[in-house]
C-alpha cells in the first residue's frame, strides 16, 4: 500500500475517484468533485451533510435533468446585491431564473416561482404574485425629510467630541512635559449610523420547488456621510436604489406573471 496505492476511496455517487482535499461527504463519504459541484446547487437548509447516499443520488439525477434548461438560458437580465450579496439572473424570454450568474446553476421555470417580496427592514415595497405587482408607499422618505434635528444634534455632539478630543490631547501632552500621570477620559463618538431609517433592502423569493422553498438576498440601505449628513443626497441615493429595485420586480414579473398589472 504505497502513497499511490489502491485504496484510493471512489465517489459514492458516480464511482469516479474521490476527492482527496477536504472532500464534501455524504454519510461519511466523500464525493468526487464532479458531484460534490452539484451539492453546492442545494440550498442551504438542506446540506448534503444531512441527507443519505440515496436522497443525494436522487439530487443529482434532478440536476442532471436541469441541463436542458441550462443550455437554454440566455441571460436578458441581472441584478447584483454587492460584493458578497450574490446575484440574481433571468431569461424573460424563456421565463428562466437562477440564484447564479454561472453557468452551472440551477435553473428554475416560471411555474416553480410563487411569488416575491422586495422589503425595506420588515416593511414590504414591492410585492409581486401571479395577479400583479403591487408598489407599497415607503414611510422612509418621509422620516429621512424630518432628520434635521436630529442631524443637527448629531452635528453639535461631533464637534463637542472633537474638542473634548483635542482637549484630552493636550492635557496628555502636558502631562508628558511635567511626567505626571493621566488618564484620559473616555467620550463615546457620536454614530452617524443612529440617524439611519433601515438597515437593510431585501429580496425574498417563495417557490414551488422539490427541494428549494425559497431564497432571500439582502442589500445594504444607503449611508448618511458623517463628515456631511445630507438629507438631499440620503434621498437621491434612496430614489436610485429603490427605482432600481423596481426595475428588477418589473423584471421578475416579466418571468412570473407577463402582461400582469402593476398597481399601487
Ligand atoms: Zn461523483
Amino acid at each position: 500500500m504505497g502513497l499511490f496505492g489502491g485504496n484510493k476511496k471512489l465517489c459514492p455517487i458516480c464511482q469516479n475517484p474521490a476527492a482527496w482535499m477536504l472532500p464534501t461527504k455524504v454519510e461519511g463519504q466523500p464525493l468526487c468533485g464532479s458531484c460534490a459541484k452539484k451539492a453546492s446547487q442545494l440550498p442551504d437548509n438542506r446540506n448534503v451533510k444531512n441527507m443519505t447516499v440515496e436522497e443525494f443520488r436522487a439530487f443529482t439525477t434532478f440536476y442532471d435533468g436541469n441541463a436542458s434548461l441550462r443550455s437554454a438560458f440566455r441571460e436578458s437580465y441581472r441584478y447584483d446585491f454587492g460584493i458578497f450579496g450574490g446575484s440574481i439572473s433571468l431569461d424573460a424570454r424563456r421565463r428562466l431564473l437562477r440564484f447564479s450568474t454561472e453557468d452551472s446553476a440551477l435553473v428554475f421555470e416560471a411555474s416553480n416561482l410563487r411569488s416575491f417580496c422586495v422589503l425595506e427592514d420588515s416593511d414590504l415595497l414591492f410585492e409581486g404574485t401571479k395577479d400583479g405587482l403591487f408598489c407599497y408607499q415607503s414611510a422612509i422618505p418621509d422620516r429621512v425629510r424630518n432628520l434635521g434635528p436630529e442631524i443637527d444634534r448629531f452635528l453639535r455632539d461631533q464637534r463637542q467630541y472633537e474638542q473634548m478630543e483635542q482637549m484630552d490631547k493636550m492635557l496628555k501632552k502636558k502631562a508628558g512635559e511635567t511626567s505626571e500621570s493621566y488618564s484620559s477620559n473616555y467620550y463615546p463618538r457620536p454614530d452617524i449610523d443612529r440617524l439611519k431609517p433601515f438597515e437593510k433592502f431585501y429580496l425574498r423569493i417563495e417557490l414551488d420547488h422539490p427541494y428549494w422553498s425559497g431564497n432571500e438576498y439582502a442589500q445594504g440601505a444607503p449611508d448618511f456621510i458623517s463628515f456631511d449628513p445630507s438629507i438631499t443626497s440620503y434621498l437621491r441615493e434612496y430614489e436610485m436604489k429603490t427605482g432600481e429595485l423596481h426595475e428588477l420586480a418589473v423584471q421578475l414579473m416579466a418571468v412570473l406573471s407577463p402582461g400582469a398589472p402593476e398597481r399601487g
